[in-house]
């Protein structure tokens, strides 16, 4: 009787789970494998440096509801991003910038 039950056993553990898991990693990789697009600061591109007087380039790193955008989103270094911060905050405080959306 134990013999007949061994050989079950071990025909399926070799045969289907290695196959499987192989074909659905291989599966699973090639999507992900897609480069995501980074984002170039374009402080450092141009070699400015954010500013509160400059309100339009200000408003492209602010969403609708006036928030500032996450340097995920924008793209800019994490030392401009500081700056940027700063600045849009300076403009919101002279009245430059709102802080929140006009109802
Ligand atoms: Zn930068």
């Amino acid at each position: 009787m134990a013999k007949k039950i061994i050989p079950k056993k071990i025909t399926k553990k070799i045969s289907s789970p290695k196959i499987d898991e192989q074909d659905s990693s291989a599966q699973l990789a090639q999507p992900t494998q897609t480069a995501p697009i980074k984002k170039k600061c374009l402080f450092c591109k141009n070699e400015t440096t954010p500013a509160y007087t400059d309100i339009q380039s200000l408003r492209k790193f602010i969403s609708e509801r006036d928030k500032i955008l996450p340097k995920l989103r924008t793209g800019s270094c994490s030392k401009h991003q500081r700056g940027l911060t700063l600045q849009i905050k300076y403009a919101r405080h002279l009245a430059l910038l709102s802080f929140t959306p006009k109802v």
